[in-house]
C-alpha cells in the first residue's frame, strides 16, 4: 500500500505544471513565514435582503496576491491547499481575520450585518475545529449568530453522522449554518430535513438565465417552497440580471448576491458602499 501511495505520488508530481510548482511552493511560503497579512486580503461580497433591498450579510472570499504569480484566484489555490494540508492553517487565518471584522463593523455602527466564511472539509473536520471557533469568538467578544459557516452538500455527505454532530456544536454556540452551492452536489433530501442548518444558498447554475429557463425556475421555485418549509432561509447565487432578480422576487426568495448588486470588494470599498447607502433597484413587479 505504501508504494502504491508513492508511486502514484511520484505519477501526479511528474504531470505537475511549472505554474503549478511555483503555486505550491508560494503557498509553502505564505504559511511557512506567517505572510498572510502582506499576500492574502479577504474580500466580501455583499448579500443583499430581496423585499427591503438592505444589504443584511457579506460572504468572505479569499483573495491572494502573490509576488511571483499576481492575482491568484481561490479556484486556483484552494484546490491546492487542500491536496498539500495548508488549507488548515489558511482556513483559520480567514476565520480568525472575519471575526475581528465582524467585531469591528459591528463596533462601528452595522450591528446587524452577518458575515459568512467558507471552509474546506479538511478544516471542518480537525479535532480542534471547534475549540479555534470558540477562540475566535472570545477573543473578538463576537455575537456568535452574526457568524454563518458555509458547508457544501459534498462535505456533510462524506460522513452524515459526524457531520451532523459538528454542526450541532456549531449551533449551541449561536453559530449560523449555511448549505453552499446547493443543488449541485449529491446529497439526499431525507437528510437535508435533520440537518441543522439556517440557510440554504442555490447554487448559480441554477440563478443563471432561471427567467427563460423553464427546467431551472422549476426546480427553483421548488428548492425555495422546500427550504421555507423546512425554516430555512433561501439566498441565491451568481445573480448578474435584472430579470433573474425579477424571478428570485416573484418566488419569495430572500435574499442575493451577485455580480449585478456588486462584486466581492476589499473591506474598506464593501464599508463605503454600506455607508453610501447602496440598495436594490425598485423593479417594477
Ligand atoms: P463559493 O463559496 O460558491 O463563492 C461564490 C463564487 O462565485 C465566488 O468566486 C464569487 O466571486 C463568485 N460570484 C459571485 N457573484 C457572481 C456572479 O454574479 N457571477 C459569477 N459568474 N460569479 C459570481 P471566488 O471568489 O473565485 O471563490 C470560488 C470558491 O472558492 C468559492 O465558491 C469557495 O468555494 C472557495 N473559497 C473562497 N474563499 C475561500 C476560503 O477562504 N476558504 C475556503 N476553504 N474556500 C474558499
Ligand atoms: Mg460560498
Ligand atoms: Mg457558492
Ligand atoms: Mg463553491
Amino acid at each position: 500500500a505504501t508504494l502504491k501511495k508513492y508511486l502514484s505520488h511520484q505519477s501526479t508530481n511528474k504531470t505537475l505544471s511549472p505554474k503549478r510548482q511555483i503555486l505550491e511552493i508560494s503557498l509553502h511560503r505564505v504559511v511557512r513565514n506567517q505572510n498572510f497579512l502582506e499576500e492574502f486580503e479577504v474580500y466580501y461580497q455583499p448579500i443583499v435582503d430581496i423585499k427591503s433591498g438592505q444589504i443584511i450579510a457579506a460572504e468572505s472570499l479569499l483573495r491572494w496576491q502573490s509576488p511571483e504569480l499576481g492575482l491568484v484566484l481561490p479556484t486556483e489555490f484552494i484546490p491546492l491547499a487542500e491536496s498539500t494540508g495548508l488549507i488548515i492553517p489558511v482556513d483559520r487565518w480567514v476565520l480568525q481575520n472575519v471575526c475581528k471584522q465582524i467585531k469591528s463593523w459591528h463596533d462601528a455602527g452595522i450591528p446587524y450585518l452577518t458575515v459568512t466564511v467558507n471552509l474546506s472539509v479538511m478544516e471542518f473536520n480537525q479535532p480542534d475545529f471547534i475549540d479555534k471557533i470558540v477562540e475566535f469568538i472570545n477573543i473578538n467578544h463576537l455575537e456568535p449568530q452574526y457568524l454563518e459557516i458555509e458547508l457544501t452538500e459534498s462535505m456533510i455527505m462524506q460522513d452524515v453522522n459526524s457531520a451532523i454532530a459538528t454542526m450541532n456544536e456549531l449551533q449551541s454556540l449561536g453559530v449560523s449554518i449555511a448549505i453552499d452551492d446547493f443543488g449541485t452536489g449529491y446529497s439526499s433530501l431525507i437528510y437535508l430535513k435533520n440537518l441543522p442548518v439556517n440557510t440554504l444558498k442555490i447554487d448559480r447554475y441554477f440563478i443563471h438565465n432561471v427567467a427563460q429557463d423553464y427546467q431551472k425556475s422549476a426546480i427553483t421555485k421548488a428548492l425555495i417552497e422546500m427550504a421555507h418549509n423546512l425554516n430555512m432561509q433561501v439566498v441565491a447565487e451568481g445573480v448578474e440580471t435584472e430579470a433573474e432578480l425579477s424571478f428570485l422576487r416573484e418566488n419569495n426568495c430572500n435574499a442575493m448576491q451577485g455580480f449585478l448588486f456588486s462584486l466581492p470588494l476589499p473591506a474598506a470599498e464593501f464599508e463605503n458602499f454600506l455607508w453610501n447607502n447602496k440598495r436594490l433597484p425598485r423593479l417594477p413587479v
